[in-house]
C-alpha cells in the first residue's frame, strides 16, 4: 500500500534526495568511501558545505551581508543563542504558541524581555494583529509557522524594529524578505533535511553588538569565521540539506513552493469546510498555515476520534494525529508533499464521511 507520511517533523522528504543521501552513505561521488566515514575538512566535504551555504543565499535570494550557517543543537539551542548574541537591552516576542514561549523563556535570563502580542487567550488559534511595537527593542522574535496550532504569516510582518524569525517549519515554502531580519533560524528537519542540523542565517553586521562574553560554540562569530567548521559539523544532514536545495532549485524555487502550498492547502481546507464531520482548529482564515493543517471532529461526532485515525492509518495516512495541545488531527504539508497525496487524504476523509 502507498503511504503518504503528513508527519510533522521529522517528516516527508522528496524519494530522490532521499535516495541520493542513501547513495552518498554507501559511496560518495564514487570515491570508494562513505560521506559518512570522510574529514568533514576533506576537498571532497568541502564543495558540499560551500554548495550549500551559496544555494541558501540563492534560493532564498537573501541579500549581501549576511552569513549561513549549519551547526547542531536545534531551534532549541537557537532559543539560547539568539539572546546571547542579540539582546543588548531589550527584546521583544510575539507569543503565537509553545514554540514562541520557549525561546522567550531563554531570552528572559539574558535580559528584559517583553510580550509584545499574544494569542494565548484563545489557545493559539489566530494571529495577534496590528499590535504596537516599541521601537526601542533590539529586536522582535517571531515563529513564522506555529506547527502544533497551525497558523502561519504568510507575509512578513511591517514592524518599525528588526525581526528575529523561528522559521523551523516553513523555510523555503515561500519568499522571504531576508532584509527585514537580523537572523533568520529553525531545525532542518522539516522542510530542508533530516534531524541533526540547524540552519541559520546571520546577518553580519549585528554581531559583536553586546557587551557580555558570549561561550565560544554560542558565539555566531566563531562559526561565521570558520565557515561552519569551527567543529565537527553534522556532514549527513548538511549533504541532504544540499540535495533538497537542489531539488527545491529545480521545481522552481520558493515561488513555485509557495504556489504548490497553496494548492494543497486549499484542497485540503476546501474538503475541511465542506465535510459534515470536520472543521478546522484555526479561527481566522487568513492565519491559516499551509505546512500544518489543523482539524478536528465536529461535537457530535467527536467520539470517532480514534475510529477516524485508525481508518485513515489503514489507508496509508502517516502522522496524522493531532498535536496533544489542539487534539484531532493535523495533516503536515511540507514541501514534499504532492497533490496526490492530499487528495488521497481528502478521499479518505469523503469515504468516512458517507459510512456516517
Ligand atoms: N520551533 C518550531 C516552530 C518548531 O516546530 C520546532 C519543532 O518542531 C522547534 C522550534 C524546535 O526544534 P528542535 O527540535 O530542532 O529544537
Amino acid at each position: 500500500m502507498k503511504k503518504y507520511n503528513f508527519g510533522a517533523g521529522p517528516c516527508i522528504l522528496p524519494r530522490e534526495v532521499i535516495e541520493k543521501t542513501a547513495s552518498a552513505i554507501l559511496d560518495f561521488n564514487g570515491i570508494g568511501l562513505s560521506i559518512a566515514e570522510i574529514s568533514h575538512r576533506s576537498k571532497d566535504f568541502q564543495p558540499v558545505m560551500d554548495e550549500a551555504q551559496a544555494l541558501v543565499k540563492e534560493v532564498l535570494d537573501v541579500p549581501e551581508g549576511y552569513s549561513v550557517l549549519f551547526l547542531g543543537g536545534g531551534a532549541s539551542l537557537q532559543f539560547t543563542q539568539i539572546p546571547a548574541n542579540f539582546l543588548v537591552k531589550k527584546a521583544g516576542y510575539v507569543n503565537t504558541g509553545v514554540w514562541a514561549k520557549k525561546a522567550m523563556k531563554e531570552a528572559k535570563l539574558y535580559g528584559e524581555t517583553i510580550e509584545v502580542a499574544s494569542s494565548a487567550d484563545d489557545n493559539y488559534t489566530y494571529l495577534p494583529k496590528n499590535f504596537d511595537v516599541p521601537t526601542d527593542l533590539d529586536y522582535l522574535h517571531v515563529t513564522t509557522n506555529n506547527t502544533i496550532y497551525g497558523t502561519e504569516l504568510h507575509k512578513d510582518l511591517d514592524v518599525p524594529v528588526r525581526m528575529i524569525g523561528d522559521m523551523s517549519s516553513d523555510i523555503f515554502s515561500r519568499p522571504v524578505d531576508v532584509s527585514k531580519y537580523d537572523c533568520i533560524y529553525g531545525g532542518a528537519q522539516k522542510n530542508l533535511s533530516m534531524a541533526g542540523v540547524t540552519f541559520i542565517i546571520v546577518k553580519d553586521d549585528v554581531l559583536g553588538r553586546v557587551e557580555r562574553e558570549i561561550p565560544t560554540m554560542l558565539d555566531y562569530r566563531t562559526h561565521v569565521k570558520k565557515g561552519s567548521m569551527f567543529n565537527t559539523p553534522p556532514v549527513v544532514p548538511i549533504y541532504t540539506a544540499l540535495e533538497n536545495l537542489r531539488w527545491i532549485k529545480a521545481q522552481g524555487g520558493v515561488k513555485a513552493m509557495e504556489k504548490l502550498a497553496k494548492e494543497r492547502a486549499d484542497l485540503l481546507y476546501g474538503e475541511i469546510d465542506r465535510n459534515k464531520l470536520f472543521h478546522g482548529t484555526v479561527k481566522c482564515e487568513e492565519d491559516r498555515s499551509y505546512m500544518n493543517i489543523c482539524f478536528v471532529l465536529n461535537d457530535e461526532y467527536s467520539e470517532l476520534q480514534d475510529d477516524f485515525f485508525k481508518f485513515a492509518t489503514e489507508r496509508g495516512m502517516v502522522g496524522v494525529k493531532g498535536h496533544r495541545d489542539v487534539g484531532g488531527f493535523r495533516a503536515s504539508c511540507y514541501n514534499a508533499m504532492t497533490v496526490e497525496g492530499v487528495k488521497a487524504l481528502v478521499d479518505c476523509m469523503q469515504e468516512y464521511e458517507k459510512k456516517h
